[in-house]
């Protein structure tokens, strides 16, 4: 088991800023009951996550698979 983010399960953008750069904008997205969850102050589980490329201002990559959502909640650096 390696300790860290296991980037080959993520897609890059085109020019090649990956899911951990810091031009990245990554954002969590809530069920309802994930907000009800976070604002009981509970940790939830992401619906889904999304990665926008800063520089080319796309969305190029949205996990979904709750397997790689809690990976990347354990692993991310930022
Ligand atoms: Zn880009």
């Amino acid at each position: 088991m390696s300790n860290e983010l296991d980037k080959t399960k993520f897609k890059k953008c085109s020019c090649s800023v990956d899911v951990e750069d810091e031009k990245v904008t990554i954002k969590n997205h809530y069920s309802l009951m994930g907000w009800f969850w976070w604002s009981m102050g509970t940790t939830a589980i992401p619906k889904s996550i999304s990665f926008k490329c800063n520089k080319c201002d796309i969305k190029f990559e949205e996990i979904t698979d709750v397997g790689l959502i809690k990976h990347h909640m354990y692993y991310r650096k930022h």
